[in-house]
C-alpha cells in the first residue's frame, strides 16, 4: 500500500492523539502529561526509547533490517500561554495554556509517522530518529535535546534532519511550503537601560531626564537598520516594550525597553550585535547620561540545505501531486529553533498549511491567536510526508 494511504489509515488514531494533547496543553520544557502520552502511543513499537534528564524529550529510533544511514525527524510538544477561545469540542481544559501553534498536531504526526514506519522495518534501509521535543516556544528545547545527545544517539550522526510545522493561515489547507537557503530568522532580545537623575519635572535642567534620549534611541534604532544593513539582507528590529516614569510632575531616574531583532545572516548577527550597544551608548553619551544595552543571542536563521530543500518539495509533488508543493519566495520573519539541528545537520523545515478548508487563509487567525484553529485534516498529510522524506532519503544512502 501506498504510504500515503497507509496514513490515511491512521488518520483517526493521530486525531485522537492531537485531541488528547490538545485538551491538556503543557508549557515549556517539562511536559510531563505530554510526554506520557508520546510513550503510550510509541509503546509496543520497536523502538529504542530514551527520555531526556533535563527536559521531557522523547527520542526513538527505529534500526531498519538493512543497512544504511541515520535520518531525523522532530516534531516539537510545547504550547503557549494563551487562553484558548475556540470553542472546539476539545478545546483546552487548562486556564491560560493553548497550543496555538499547532505543536500537538506536529506531535501527533510524528508519532503516526513512527508507527507506520515501525511496520516497514523489515524493509528499512538504515535509521530513523523520532525527536519529540519540548520547549520551542522560547526555552531552545532543541539546543538541550543536542547537548543531551539526539544527533548521536544512533551511533552515528544523521545524514538529514526533516521538521515540520502547520500554519492555520497564509497556506491552503494540505499544501507544503519551503525554500532552500534561510527560511527563518534568527530571533535575538535587546535590553536596554537608561540611567538619569530623576528630578522636579519643572526643572528638567536641574535633573538629567533619561526619557528624551530612550525616545532618540528607539528611532536611531530603525534608522541603523537602513543605514547599515544591505537591504537584500534584511534586518527587523521591533521595540515591543518601554517603560520609564511614574506621573507627569516627576522625571524619573531610569527608562527601560526592550526590542527583538531579527536578522536572516550570521554577518547582519555579528553586525547588530556590535552596532545596537554602541549606539545607545553613543546616544546616552551625548546627552551626558549612560545606558547599558544587553544583546542576547536567542534563535539562530533556520537555514535549509538547498539539496535537502528541493529534495523535499520534489516529495511533496511526487507524493500528493502538482500543486500542492509551494517554493517560498521569501523567508518570513519568525524564529525556530531547529535552527540549532540545522547548524549540526544538513535538512529542511517545512510548513504545512492546516487552515480549516473553508475559510480563506488570508483571513484566518495566525499561529498563536486565541481562536487559531488547526484542521485534523492535515494530520495523515503531515504523517505521510514525514515518512516518506525518511524513506525516500534512506533508500538515497
Ligand atoms: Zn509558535
Ligand atoms: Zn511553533
Amino acid at each position: 500500500m501506498a504510504v500515503r494511504d497507509e496514513a490515511a489509515g491512521l488518520a483517526s488514531e493521530i486525531a485522537e492523539l492531537r485531541h488528547a494533547i490538545h485538551r491538556e496543553p503543557e508549557i515549556g520544557l517539562d511536559l510531563p502529561k505530554t510526554q506520557a502520552k508520546v510513550l503510550g502511543a510509541l509503546d509496543g513499537l520497536p523502538l529504542e526509547i530514551s527520555t531526556g534528564r533535563a527536559l521531557s524529550s522523547v527520542t526513538a529510533v527505529l534500526r531498519g533490517g538493512r543497512p544504511g544511514p541515520v535520518v531525523l525527524l522532530r516534531g516539537d510538544m510545547d504550547a503557549l500561554p494563551v487562553t484558548e477561545e475556540t470553542g472546539l469540542p476539545y478545546a483546552s481544559a487548562v486556564p491560560g495554556v493553548m497550543h496555538a501553534c499547532g505543536h500537538d498536531l506536529h506531535t501527533a504526526t510524528l508519532a503516526g509517522a513512527a508507527r507506520l514506519l515501525s511496520a516497514r522495518r523489515a524493509d528499512l534501509p538504515g535509521t530513523v530518529i523520532f525527536m519529540f521535543q519540548p520547549g520551542e516556544e522560547g526555552y531552545a528545547g532543541a539546543r538541550h535535546m543536542i547537548g543531551e545527545g539526539v544527533l548521536d544517539v544512533a551511533g552515528e550522526r544523521p545524514v538529514a534532519a526533516y521538521g515540520l510545522h502547520v500554519t492555520s493561515n497564509r497556506l491552503p489547507c494540505g499544501v507544503f511550503s519551503t525554500r532552500p537557503g534561510p527560511l527563518l530568522a534568527a530571533a535575538d532580545q535587546i535590553t536596554v537601560t537608561v540611567h538619569g537623575r530623576g528630578g522636579h519635572a519643572s526643572q528638567p535642567h536641574r535633573a538629567a531626564d533619561p526619557i528624551p534620549a530612550a525616545c532618540e534611541m528607539v528611532l536611531a534604532l530603525q534608522t541603523l537598520v537602513t543605514r547599515k544593513f544591505d537591504v537584500f539582507d534584511p534586518v527587523v528590529i521591533t521595540v515591543g516594550a518601554f517603560h520609564a516614569g511614574t506621573t507627569d510632575n516627576v522625571i524619573p531616574d531610569q527608562a527601560r525597553f526592550l526590542a527583538t531583532a531579527r536578522s536572516y545572516s550570521a554577518s547582519s548577527r555579528v553586525l547588530l550585535a556590535d552596532l545596537v550597544p554602541r549606539l545607545v551608548a553613543d546616544i546616552a553619551a551625548a546627552h551626558g547620561l549612560t545606558a547599558d544595552a544587553e544583546y542576547a543571542t536567542e534563535y539562530p536563521v533556520t537555514v535549509n540545505d538547498a539539496a535537502e530543500a528541493e529534495f523535499a518539495l520534489q516529495t511533496v509533488t511526487e507524493v500528493f501531486g502538482a500543486g500542492r508543493g509551494e517554493r517560498a519566495e521569501f523567508p518570513i520573519t519568525g524564529a525556530e529553533d531547529f535552527s540549532f539541528v540545522l547548524d549540526e545537520v544538513p535538512g529542511a523545515f517545512v510548513f504545512l498549511g492546516a487552515c480549516p478548508p473553508d475559510h480563506d487563509p488570508e483571513a484566518a487567525p495566525t499561529n498563536h491567536s486565541a481562536v487559531a484553529i488547526f484542521d485534523d485534516a492535515a494530520l495523515a498529510e503531515g504523517t505521510a510526508l514525514y515518512a516518506e522524506l525518511a524513506l525516500r532519503r534512506l533508500a538515497r544512502g
